[in-house]
C-alpha cells in the first residue's frame, strides 16, 4: 500500500507552465495520517527484523526499479515542478545515488562495535549497537521532490526504520509514484508510505505521538512550526531549511570556470535550489572581468518548458512576487541591473537577473530569493569577501574560486556554511558520501552519508562484566 486510504477530499497538482491538471490527490486528514503511522509501526518490526543484508538487497532492488522508472518519474517531476526534463532526469538519477549508497553502507556504519571503555572501566566489555528508530516521518519541497526527500528516506530505510512520507502539495505524485515504486519491490508491509495534502497532513505526522522522528526539508518559518508541534511528545527532528549562499572569486581565479559555475549556481531550476548562489564577492582587481563573462552568459538564457529552455517557470505562484520585490527593492535603492530588471518577471517565468550596487542590507542581499536573479559586489580581498559572505543568518553552502589551494582552504574553513566547495560549485558537495546540513537558519543535523545514517539509528551502549566480583576477589588475594 502506498497511500493512506481515508481522506477528507481531494486537491490537484497543476502543472506551473501550463496551468493544466497533472494529478488529483487525497488530502489526508489526521485520522488518515494517523492509520500510516500505526501501519509504518508494524512495518518498522518485520523490516528492522530483516536484517542488514537482506534489507541491502531489497533496497537495491528498489534502486533497480526506480532506475527501470527513471523516465516516468522524470516527466512527472518536469510536469509537477515545470523544470526541463533533462534536469528531472538528473535528479532521478542523484536520488538512485542515494538509495544505492545507503543500501551498500548500511551494515558497515551501522554495524556493532567494540570499544575501549577507558581507564575506569578496564574490566567491562563494551559493544555499541545501533538500533532503528521505529518510525520516521519525512516532510519534502518541492523544489528537488525526489532528491531532496531520498535525501532522507534512502537512510532512514536503510537504518532499518519505516517512513511515512508528505511530499510537497506542488509534487504529491512524485510522492505517490515513489511509494509505489517501493510497495512493488518490497509488497510485505508498507516500509514506506506517502501522505498527501497540503501543510496540515504535515503538521499532523509533526504532531503524532507515534512518530519517532522527523526529517523535515522546507522554510525556516515552516520548520519552526514542525518543531514546536514536536515539542509536545519530544519528538527528535532533523531540519534542512533555505539558504543565501555564496560565491566568492578571488584575484587569481580561473574567472571562465567561475563565471560558469556561478550562472549555472544562480540559474538552474530558475534559482529555486537551496544551495543555489544568490550572492557572488568579488576580489576588486577581477571584478569588472568577471562581471562581464558572467553578464554575457546570463544573457543568453532563456527560460521555458520546451527541451532547449535554460530553466522552467516558477513552480510556486506566490514566490513571484517576492522574487519582483527583492529586485524592485534593490532598483529603488540604487542597484543597477546589469542583465534583466523588475520587467524580467513575467509569470510564470522570470529571465535571468543580475544585479550589482545592492545595499548590504536589501532583502535581494539578506533574504532568500529564491529565483534566478543573483547581486555582484565588489570586495577589496578575499578576507573582506569571507566576512561579507557570513552576514547572514543563513549557513548552508558556499563556493570560492582561487588559484591558491591553502587561500581557499583557509577561506573555506571559516566560511559560516555546512559545507564548502573550492572551484566548483557547492552543488558537487551534494553527494550521496558526505554530510549534507546547514547552520543557523539554514537548519540542524545532517543527511547523506555516513553522518546521515547515523540520524536515523539510535546507538545503544552494551557493557559486559569481563571480571566477576568473585574472581576480581580471588585476583587481589593473588596479588598480596
Ligand atoms: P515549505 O516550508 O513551504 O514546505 C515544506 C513542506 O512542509 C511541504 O511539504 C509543506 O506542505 C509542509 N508544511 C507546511 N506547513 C506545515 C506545518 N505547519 N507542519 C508540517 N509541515 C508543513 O517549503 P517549500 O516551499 O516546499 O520549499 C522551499 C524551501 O525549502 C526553501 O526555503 C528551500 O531553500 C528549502 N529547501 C531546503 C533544502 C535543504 O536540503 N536544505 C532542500 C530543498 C529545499
Amino acid at each position: 500500500m502506498s497511500v493512506a486510504t481515508e481522506s477528507a477530499g481531494t486537491f490537484a497538482s497543476l502543472n506551473p507552465a501550463t496551468g493544466e491538471v497533472v494529478g488529483e490527490h487525497a488530502v489526508h486528514d489526521d485520522a488518515a495520517v494517523a492509520g500510516a503511522v500505526a501501519r509504518a509501526r508494524e512495518a518498522a518490526g518485520w523490516w528492522s527484523a530483516l536484517g542488514w543484508k537482506e534489507r541491502r538487497l531489497r533496497l537495491l532492488n528498489v534502486k533497480g526499479s526506480l532506475t527501470r522508472n527513471l523516465n516516468r518519474m522524470a516527466e512527472l517531476i518536469h510536469q509537477e515542478t515545470g523544470k526541463p526534463l533533462q534536469d528531472a532526469q538528473l535528479e532521478t538519477v542523484m536520488a538512485i545515488s542515494h538509495l544505492d549508497w545507503a543500501a551498500r553502507h548500511a551494515g558497515k556504519v551501522l554495524g556493532p562495535r567494540s570499544v575501549y571503555p577507558g581507564l575506569m572501566a578496564i574490566n567491562q566489555r563494551c559493544v555499541v549497537e545501533y538500533q532503528p528508530l521505529g518510525v520516521v516521518g519525512v516532510i519534502g519541497p518541492w523544489n528537488y521532490p525526489v532528491f531532496t526527500p531520498m535525501g532522507s528516506i534512502a537512510y532512514a530505510l536503510a537504518a532499518g526504520n519505516a517512513v511515512v512520507f508528505k511530499p510537497s502539495e506542488f509534487t504529491p505524485g512524485v510522492g505517490v509514484l515513489l511509494a509505489d515504486l517501493v510497495a512493488a519491490v518490497v509488497p510485505e508491509h508498507p516500509v514506506l508510505q506517502t501522505v498527501t495534502g497540503l501543510g496540515p497532513a504535515g503538521a499532523a505526522l509533526a504532531a503524532s505521538p507515534d512518530v519517532d522522528k522527523i526529517a523535515f526539508t522546507g522554510s525556516a518559518r515552516t520548520a519552526r512550526l514542525v518543531m514546536a508541534a514536536c515539542a509536545r511528545n519530544l519528538t527528535p527532528i532533523v531540519a534542512e531549511c533555505g539558504g543565501k549562499d555564496a560565491c566568492i572569486v578571488d584575484a587569481d581565479a580561473d574567472l571562465d570556470a567561475a563565471a560558469d559555475a556561478a550562472l549555472w549556481g544562480a540559474m538552474a531550476n530558475a534559482g529555486q535550489t537551496c544551495i543555489g548562489v544568490e550572492r557572488i564577492y568579488v576580489v576588486d582587481e577581477v571584478y569588472d572581468r568577471f562581471l562581464g563573462a558572467l553578464a554575457d552568459r546570463a544573457r543568453d538564457l532563456r527560460p521555458g518548458f520546451d527541451r532547449e529552455a535554460a530553466y522552467g517557470p516558477i513552480t510556486m505562484p506566490g514566490r513571484l512576487d517576492v522574487i519582483e520585490g527583492h529586485i524592485q527593492d534593490a532598483l529603488d535603492r540604487g542597484a543597477r541591473a546589469v542583465v534583466g530588471g523588475a520587467g524580467s518577471v513575467r509569470g510564470p517565468y522570470v529571465e535571468p537577473v543580475v544585479l550589482t550596487g545592492v545595499p548590504d542590507d536589501a532583502a535581494a542581499v539578506r533574504e532568500e530569493t529564491f529565483g534566478p536573479t543573483v547581486t555582484v559586489h565588489r570586495v577589496k580581498d578575499l578576507d573582506e569577501a569571507v566576512e561579507k559572505a557570513n552576514r547572514t543568518g543563513y549557513g548552508l553552502a558556499g563556493t570560492i574560486f582561487s588559484g591558491s589551494r591553502s587561500r581557499a582552504m583557509d577561506a573555506a574553513r571559516r566560511m559560516r556554511s555546512g559545507m564548502t566547495s573550492i572551484n566548483a560549485f557547492a552543488g558537487f558537495a551534494q553527494v550521496a558520501a558526505l554530510p549534507f546540513g546547514g547552520v543557523g537558519e539554514s537548519g540542524f543535523g545532517r543527511v547523506h552519508g555516513a553522518d546521515g545514517l547515523r540520524e536515523f539509528a539510535r546507538p545503544k551502549a552494551i557493557t559486559r562484566q569481563r571480571f566477576t566480583a568473585m574472581n576480581l576477589a580471588s585476583f587481589s588475594r593473588t596479588e598480596q
